[in-house]
């Protein structure tokens, strides 16, 4: 049976963009169905990866400068305006939402602005906002409208003063204070921005402890950073209630400890929130096809994005963890080739995982502890940023590469970084690790010099030294092939 397209996508983010670029690669007819009417890219582009890491740019720039000439006894935010820090980020939107624009029309992939709805394994209806509807065929559909963050209970998002990951890429001015509600990945990010901008950010946390997936000396390190940077963070914390005290000319918080139920209130400029993110699976037509989801909403699928339903498959934030842009590229990709008979190969493969702070942090393999829980005997190399000639230049100095083996054949299990450079670091480790490299590959290779990459070739040495000390001659591990 003919039908209009080979793949009908819902959700024009990394998941579905990377899905219609690759069926269009194998000469698959594609159609994108985006709900926003007003730009395509989603999370991605519009309101998530893109500009947060576009503002962290300009924000990191000005951290750099202000360490390298001072701060003529001014605060960023007093020498700089937020219309000035934020031009770079409008600049990259306006040249990303063109770029993708042109890709899909360049590769004759299909657009329909409105909101899809799965009407059987093989049709899709679009509303548009003006609530005109039309329906369309497809051999295969792939879901793939992403995930959004879930509201706060105790207070409103009024996006004046309470904002969210879209609002606060709006503000007129740096603030002189911020409350950030959350403590995801990207309120750590935000965290440092700011502080880097010279707000005075506090950090309020539901949770034991922020980012504990991190390896420990990591986070240690990390909570070093934050600290020096004067940045509050106050975990096990319920906020009661946000509201303005004209008074006082300010924002209050008011929480209260989870354990001793003791009631503090904090004044601010701003309060950001970042809440849990919940998938955008309702009213797309999962009830009526008896389409499998897990509690939260998040679809489920096989190790090729297929639901239970052979014709349909899902792909990026809507199925869940790990909810990353990289990752999404790669999850529509997957679908799309199985969709069309190819198979891929990398699923065994490592995934990096980059938290764009200042400095950054990123990780690929086992943690420390992982590693001592699964292997037994390992070892562990480190380098530090304040060691390093590239660090010394560019006035970097927080920060280290910490490398996880195993002691007996140094086969490298983990690579952990904080410090400038870290989210492309990563991906030397990543290489190793994938190719079931050993330590030895950063003993015997020339890095150039300056670079943060000698990181690895430091603390290769350290770990080594490490082996050596449990008896292990240096010239053996030197001799062995
Ligand atoms: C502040 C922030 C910073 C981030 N930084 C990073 C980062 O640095 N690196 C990284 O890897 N990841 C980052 N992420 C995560 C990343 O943005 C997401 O993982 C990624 O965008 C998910 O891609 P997706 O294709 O699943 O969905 P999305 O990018 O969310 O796109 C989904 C699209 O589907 C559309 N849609 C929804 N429902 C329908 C429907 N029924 N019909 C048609 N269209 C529909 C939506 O309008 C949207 O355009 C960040 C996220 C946030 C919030």
């Amino acid at each position: 049976m003919s039908r209009d397209y080979d793949v009908i996508i819902l959700g024009s983010g990394p998941a579905g963009f990377s899905c219609a670029m690759q069926s269009a690669k194998f000469e698959k007819k594609a159609l994108i169905i985006e709900a926003n009417e007003n730009y395509l890219g989603g999370t991605w582009i519009n309101t998530g990866t893109v500009p947060s890491k576009a503002l962290r740019e300009t924000a990191s720039s000005i951290y750099r400068y202000t360490a390298q000439f001072g701060d003529e006894g001014r605060k960023p935010y007093e020498r700089f305006r937020m219309r000035d820090v934020l031009r770079n980020k409008d600049r990259v939107l306006a040249t990303q939402n063109s770029e993708i624009k042109d890709s899909l029309i360049k590769n004759e992939v299909d657009t329909a602005l409105g909101f899809g709805r799965i009407v059987d394994p093989n049709t899709v209806e679009v509303t548009r906002e003006d609530g005109t509807k039309k329906r369309f065929t497809g051999d295969y559909i792939l879901i793939s409208t992403g995930a959004t963050s879930k509201k706060p209970k105790a207070f409103e998002i009024d996006h004046s003063t309470i904002l969210d990951n879209r609002s606060i890429l709006d503000i007129h001015y740096i603030p002189k204070r911020l409350v950030i509600v959350g403590t995801n990945i990207q309120a750590m990010e935000f965290a440092t921005i700011f502080s880097a901008l010279g707000t005075r950010v506090t950090i309020l946390s539901g949770q034991k402890d922020y980012m504990v997936f991190l390896d420990k000396e990591i986070k240690e390190e990390f909570d070093g950073i934050l600290k020096e940077a004067k940045i509050s963070v106050f975990n096990r914390k319920r906020v009661l209630q946000v509201g303005p005290n004209p008074l006082r000319n300010c924002t209050e918080v008011k929480f209260e400890d989870k354990d001793s139920g003791e009631q503090h209130v904090i004044e601010t400029e701003l309060v950001l929130y970042f809440g849990d993110r919940k998938p955008n699976s309702a009213n797309i037509g999962l009830e009526e096809l008896d389409l499998k989801t897990d509690r939260k909403g998040f679809i489920q699928v096989d190790e090729n994005h297929r639901t239970g339903i052979p014709s349909i498959y899902a792909a990026g934030d809507v199925i869940g963890h790990p909810s990353l842009a990289s990752v999404s590229f790669s999850q529509g990709r997957t679908a799309s080739c199985h969709m069309f008979g190819i198979s891929r190969m990398d699923t065994e493969s490592a995934i990096p995982y980059g938290i764009y702070s200042i400095p950054e942090i990123a990780s690929v393999g086992l943690t420390e502890d992982e590693a001592r829980r699964q292997i037994g005997d390992v070892t562990v190399g480190r380098a530090y940023y304040r060691n390093l000639t590239k660090a010394n230049i560019a006035r970097t100095p927080r920060g280290m590469l910490k490398l996880v083996f195993e002691a007996e054949s140094l086969r490298l299990l983990g690579v952990h970084i904080v410090g400038s450079g870290a989210c492309d670091l990563i991906h030397t480790g990543q290489a190793v690790l994938n190719f079931r490299g050993t330590a030895r590959y950063f003993l015997d290779t020339v890095h150039n010099y300056p670079t943060y990459s000698e990181a690895y070739r430091v603390a290769a040495f350290n770990g080594v030294n490490y082996v050596h000390k449990t008896g292990v001659t240096y010239m053996d591990i030197l001799k062995e092939e």
